[in-house]
């Protein structure tokens, strides 16, 4: 498997696999131009690997070996060992180059012209065993034209190395500087830049750790009870259905159902707080949640690549598709940055030679601006605080589809509420039977019943519950029609039945009831939805159902009101009941009876004024709706995830975390705000330092050894200052 860049369409991908097809060893190729990707299979006899990434770059795309995370992990820890080995190394050398002249001196007899070889080579040591990995990269992104953060120091040591070795050649070609220095210089700066790279690596695994937390989290095994017998799977052998035993203090290896026990959960990674949760029989688990208390036997729903679990990691690795303007523009800015860095030491170094300066000030001012630059540190000041926030977050459950998301939650102004099983907690009751008088109860509720059966909307599901609980069976219902956002229509016996609200009544020509709707009025001013049920074109009953609102809404939705979002809630349902359920959470503007094409307009609405909009729905039967939103929130994931329809998924149905995520994107975005500014201050300091602004004025100069000292500083400070973010976060 390879990942290929550079491919603009799709035509592109065909090209590569059609002058691949025609080579021959190849077998087969399937190259995918959305994903980058590209499968390959070959005779390892005839062609070779790095053939292969030949032609590919023949026809100019580039070619990586796609590595999972951990390799990219194992790899990381690797280079972390070898920077490390090599720095110790090339200190050790350069404190001998250092003291060199001095300790020479002592040698009686070793002839004095010697002593500038014999530091000069230990210092192409240095820079061997040092710099090699250094020089090769800048080598490398030089000649693809592409910037990368060793090109630029990389060009300096090499133009830094050339003069001494120059001058080792000929001692007097410029008589104002002391050779022994300049390879002491050359030594030092190769040691800082080693230390560099060590320390990036080292802060990179500090950024990378939420996500890598949450790869360890992948459950490896499994205790399966198969027929009456315990034993230990490998968890890619776990199926739907299979039945787990999670003793206390384990993990949960897959979703499921507990069928047996109960316990208390620690939910961590799905509701961002360390609270553990009380789970019965009957409810949901999620995978890597921990079982702290009972042992308990669960049923698996979804394994592997449909964990929830799974699900989190593969967004995580998406996210790149995702990326906001400002990593785009950042990137931008690295490259130009490169180029005109490039420019600024070319120009210098020739303003100094008109000026007629010596040589050693055009060479110095040169190396020293080519390695105090930092333009890669532009891309990395917005993409560090973008990478931890969405790493962080994602470990507690909060799912950004990527920078894009966080870019657009800065400019947020409404946010549009769903109610049903949004607002509310979308497990209703049934409060009321009303029938018409005469009509024999247990007849309403077999109609009703079996229709309702055929249905999966919320209402539908408590009717059947309740039916089932009062022992009515069902009979088989036949055309049952489901009309989105009014109800349903089907046979039932023989006789046409209706079930849902007045708006399908009417358009039904029900014939109504006054008797019956007067009642329907008072449940309504009691918060409760009547759902009306009609047989044969007359009303027959009605169902009064109760929709509790969510445990924190009433907290949770004020708060973000305060924070300045415009908040409206929309529902299919009548105008009573969402005036009261808006009442009690505080939003003003409350539209109802929409059936979903009208809740689409209402975001359009917004959206026209240009608008920043947000939706947030269960993400279950709404993703039209989450698809138009500028942020399609779906909370209340749980383990029916669903990451491609919402922008920012829930997965726990708390609804303050979407302040805390709103919030957290602020932040982020401030931060990433912040370190652009550094960087660029930084360049416009240094720059003129770096060119030797003083030194006509005050003979200082700042020298090129002092150069990685700086840039190192601007590199630990972006990676502490977005650092910041993870404890806070
Ligand atoms: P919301 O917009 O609040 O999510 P829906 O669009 O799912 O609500 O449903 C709107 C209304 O349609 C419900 O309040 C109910 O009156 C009616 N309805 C929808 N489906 C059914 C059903 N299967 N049985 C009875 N009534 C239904
Ligand atoms: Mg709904």
């Amino acid at each position: 498997m390879l990942s290929i860049s550079g491919m603009h369409c799709a035509t592109c991908a065909q090209k590569i696999e059609k002058v691949l097809a025609a080579t021959k060893g190849i077998l087969s190729t399937a190259v995918n131009f959305s994903t980058e990707r590209a499968v390959i299979s070959y005779d390892e006899h005839i062609i070779e690997e790095k053939k292969i990434f030949k032609i590919i770059e023949k026809l100019s795309y580039t070619a990586e070996k796609t590595i999972t995370e951990n390799e990219k992990q194992i790899e990381r820890k690797k280079m972390i060992r070898y920077w490390l080995k090599k720095l110790i190394i090339i200190a050790l050398l350069t404190i001998i180059i250092l003291f060199g002249p001095f300790l020479l001196s002592y040698l009686q007899g070793f002839p004095e012209i010697l002593h500038d070889t014999l530091l000069f080579i230990l210092t192409t040591l240095v820079l061997y065993i040092g710099g090699f990995l250094l020089l090769r990269n800048a080598f490398d992104s030089f000649r693809r034209l592409r910037s990368s953060p060793d090109l630029l120091p990389g060009i300096g040591i090499t133009i830094l190395y050339i003069y001494s070795f120059i001058l080792t050649l000929f001692p007097n070609f410029t008589p104002d500087v002391s050779r022994a220095l300049l390879y002491g210089a050359l030594s030092v700066i190769t040691v800082i830049l080693v230390t560099l790279k060590w320390i990036s690596l080292r802060f990179e695994e500090k950024i990378n750790e939420s996500f890598e937390n949450l790869l360890n989290l992948e459950p490896k095994k499994a205790r399966v009870v198969r027929h009456g017998t315990e034993m230990e799977v490998d968890i890619k052998k776990v199926k739907i259905g299979d039945i787990v035993k999670v003793k206390s203090g384990e993990a949960i290896p897959v979703d499921g159902i507990i069928i047996e026990g109960n316990s208390l959960i620690n939910e961590m990674i799905v509701a961002g707080n360390g609270n553990s949760v009380e789970k019965n029989r009957g409810d949901e688990v999620i995978t890597a949640t921990i079982n702290l208390k009972d042992t308990l036997i669960i049923k698996t729903t979804q394994v592997g690549e449909n964990s929830t679990l799974s699900q989190i990691i593969s967004l995580l690795k998406d996210r790149k598709k995702y990326i906001s303007k400002k990593q785009k523009a950042s990137k931008t800015m690295s490259t130009v940055g490169t180029i005109l860095t490039l420019i600024i030491a070319g120009g210098v170094s020739i303003g100094w030679g008109i000026l007629g300066a010596p040589v050693f000030i055009i060479v110095l001012t040169a190396t020293s601006i080519l390695i105090i630059a930092n333009p890669e540190a532009f891309t990395k000041a917005v993409q560090i605080p973008m990478s931890l926030g969405i790493e962080k977050s994602a470990s507690r459950g909060i799912l950004f589809r990527g920078g894009k998301i966080i870019e657009i939650a800065g400019k947020l102004k409404h946010i549009v509420f769903d109610k049903t099983g949004t607002v509310t907690r979308g497990i209703p009751e049934i409060t009321n039977i009303i029938t018409k008088e005469a009509f024999n109860e247990k007849r309403f509720l077999i109609l009703v019943g079996s229709l309702e059966n055929a249905s999966t909307h919320p209402f539908a599901e408590t009717i059947v519950e309740y039916c089932k609980l009062k022992n009515i069976t069902f009979k088989k219902a036949y055309n049952t029609k489901h009309i989105e956002g009014l109800g349903l229509i089907g046979t039932v016996d023989g006789q046409e039945i209706i079930a849902g609200n007045l708006k399908l009544m009417g358009k039904s020509n029900v014939q109504m009831n006054e008797e019956l709707l007067h009642k329907a009025e008072i449940l309504s001013k009691n918060v409760r939805t009547p759902v009306f049920v009609a047989r044969n074109r007359e009303l027959i009953g009605i169902v009064g159902i109760a929709d509790t609102i969510k445990e924190h809404a009433k907290e949770a939705i004020p708060r973000l009101q305060k924070k300045g979002y415009q908040l409206a809630l929309v529902t299919g349902d009548n105008q009573k009941i969402a005036e009261n359920i808006a009442n009690e959470i505080r939003i003003k503007n409350v539209i109802s009876d929409l059936l979903q094409r009208e809740k689409i307009e209402v975001i359009q609405g917004f959206q026209e004024k240009n608008e920043v909009t947000a939706f947030v729905g269960d993400g279950i039967n709404d993703a039209p709706v989450l698809g138009q939103a500028d942020i399609g929130m779906a909370i209340g994931a749980g383990t029916d995830i669903s990451l491609e329809l919402s922008d920012l998924t829930f997965i726990s149905d708390d609804l303050r975390l979407i302040d805390k995520a709103l919030s957290d994107s602020l932040l982020v975005l401030m931060l990433s705000k912040q370190n652009f500014i550094i960087v660029f201050l930084y360049h416009i300091i240094v720059f003129p330092l770096a060119a030797g602004i003083f030194y006509p004025s005050t003979n200082l100069l700042l020298h090129p050894v002092i150069a990685p000292f700086f840039m190192g500083a601007l590199l630990i400070t972006i990676n502490l200052n977005s650092l910041k973010l993870k404890k806070i976060l």
